[in-house]
């Protein structure tokens, strides 16, 4: 059924944003494709809404039209999990514990849909979506045709993938992986495991969007500046430079601006501490991008998204 001017900040994470013009949401590709058709009618420009945890929404809202892929099927044959792309990954992880399979544990803890974390090959502790993936299916926007990729042709890079390429021209529907039987007792201490570092670490006290940056490539690290970081070099999975330390050593973490401030516990996590607007983290996000600029001559990269 469609809604209008709907207020997102109730769907984000974040707790932050403004209303959606019009507002789909959808819990078949039948009905996907009906809000496909009905935003072509109002000529209204598309955006799809996953779990509202990695996307920054501004202060006026959208003026388009949101659709919401509800789709939660989720069925078993042999090795192979079919899932629907609005399941939460942590009901997909449940699924696959109780199923006795292995091969999604690293996602312990990681917030959002399946749809938002093949979209930008979310990964974690080492892995990332694309490691088991076998295809996805997705509905291209403006034809309305259902396209099925291998793993190979969805393109998968570090946070990266066709479907992120194409900025939002498709809606992905499903995903199916490939897995390995496995121990269910075995499989649900490595996920807890995953969760409860999480906790530990990130500052889950504060609404927020995960990592604001995408950590920073070795290979794009000036030679000049190389001695100088080589020492927090992590493998996530490519080598890189933890964009916390960057910010650490910029001496930004714990700075506010408005209700936002650069976290302390995490510094690539910009929580909102106080009702803080979205100019208030874009505000953070460009003092931030500027000082690492100016200090380190590195390019920092926002991984969130901007809606
Ligand atoms: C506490 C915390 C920890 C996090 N840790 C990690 C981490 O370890 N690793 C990591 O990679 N990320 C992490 N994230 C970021 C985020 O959880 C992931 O990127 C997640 O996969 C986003 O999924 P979502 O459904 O919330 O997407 P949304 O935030 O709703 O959307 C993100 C993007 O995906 C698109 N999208 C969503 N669903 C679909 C769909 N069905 N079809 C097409 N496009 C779609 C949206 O249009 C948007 O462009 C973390 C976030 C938080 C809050």
């Amino acid at each position: 059924m469609l809604q209008e001017h709907v207020p997102l900040h109730t769907y984000a994470n974040y707790k932050i944003g403004g209303p959606a013009r019009y507002f789909w949401r959808a819990t078949t590709v039948k009905e996907i494709k009906e809000g496909l058709l009905l935003a072509k009618k109002l000529k209204a420009k598309v955006f799809i809404l996953g779990g509202g945890t990695n996307l920054l929404i501004p202060d006026e809202g959208y003026s388009g039209f949101v659709v919401k892929p509800d789709l939660m099927m989720l069925t078993r044959r042999g090795n192979t999990v079919t899932a629907g792309a609005g399941i939460l990954m942590f009901d997909l992880l449940n699924f696959t514990a109780k199923e006795k399979l292995s091969g999604l544990e690293w996602a312990g803890g990681l917030p959002g849909t399946l749809g938002g974390a093949i979209r930008g090959n979310a990964g974690a502790f080492g892995g990332e979506i694309k490691d088991t993936i076998v295809s996805v299916k997705s509905i291209d926007i403006k034809t309305g045709k259902v396209i099925t990729r291998s793993r190979r042709a969805c393109r998968f890079g570090y946070r990266a993938s066709v479907f992120k390429e194409k900025k939002g021209r498709e809606v992905i529907v499903e995903a199916s992986f490939r897995l390995t039987p496995g121990d269910a007792k075995a499989i649900k201490k490595a996920i807890k495991a995953k969760i409860k570092y999480r906790l530990e670490r990130h500052p889950m006290e504060y609404p927020n969007i995960g990592s604001m940056f995408k950590n920073v490539a070795v290979k794009d690290v000036p030679k000049s500046r190389y001695n100088e970081l080589v020492y927090d070099v992590k493998t996530d999975p490519i080598p890189v430079i933890p964009t916390a330390r960057l910010l650490i050593k910029a001496n930004l973490r714990g700075k506010k601006i408005g209700g936002a401030m650069i976290s302390l516990k995490h510094p690539n996590f910009i929580v909102n501490v106080n009702k803080a607007s979205a100019k208030h983290v874009v505000a953070l996000l460009e003092l931030a991008k500027k000082t690492v600029k100016k200090k380190f001559s590195i390019t920092l990269v926002e991984e969130v998204e901007r809606l």
